[in-house]
């Protein structure tokens, strides 16, 4: 519900756009229906609730969604692992309003490439920083009790411009039986 004549009703955005893919091209779209089309029943996908497709000439993206079950994230069949120009921080929180600390999930976060290809863990309500040029994914999320919401923050893009890292060279390390 939009409020007339508010000088300021341009700065907020009461819709999100969704991301459609086609192939390694990455769309931003504010779907027609008042529902919001979800990836999967464990992953909703990214809500790209704030970025220059609303606010123009802004320089900062924001996402959000929800994990709800076990599942892989951004192993190449979602999306690709990848890595840009930019900064950009994955934030964990869990949902539990009596323990806000508590994130009721285990995530490995896959960072860096080649050599340098590393999981972290995390188990707690946490944040992540991803400097500019490192790459990242897949997340690989275990032992998920309650609904995870994580946010991405990109404060310095409006694009992604996004180089794609082939998950092959991944998966030995970052998926089981690999
Ligand atoms: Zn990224």
């Amino acid at each position: 519900m939009t409020m007339p004549g508010s000088k300021y009703e341009k700065y907020v955005i009461r819709k999100p756009a969704v991301l459609v893919r086609d192939g390694d091209v990455y769309v931003d779209k504010v779907p027609e229906t008042d529902e919001l089309p979800v990836w999967s029943d464990l992953d909703t996908d990214p809500r790209v609730i704030f970025s220059n497709d609303f606010i123009p000439n802004t320089h900062t993206k924001i996402e959000y969604g929800y994990i709800t079950g076990d599942i892989n994230v951004g192993n190449g069949e979602d999306f690709n692992p990848h890595k840009h120009d930019y900064e950009e921080i994955f934030l964990f929180l869990g949902t539990d309003p009596k323990d806000t600390a508590k994130l009721g999930a285990e995530i490995e976060f896959w960072l860096g490439e080649g050599d340098d290809l590393e999981k972290v863990v995390i188990n707690t309500s946490s944040a992540v920083y991803v400097p500019a040029g490192l790459a990242h994914f897949p997340q690989i999320w275990k032992n998920v009790q309650r609904p995870v919401m994580t946010m991405m923050i990109m404060p310095t893009t409006g694009e992604r411009n996004l180089i794609m890292i082939p998950m092959e060279e991944r998966l030995k390390k970052a998926l089981p039986g690999g």
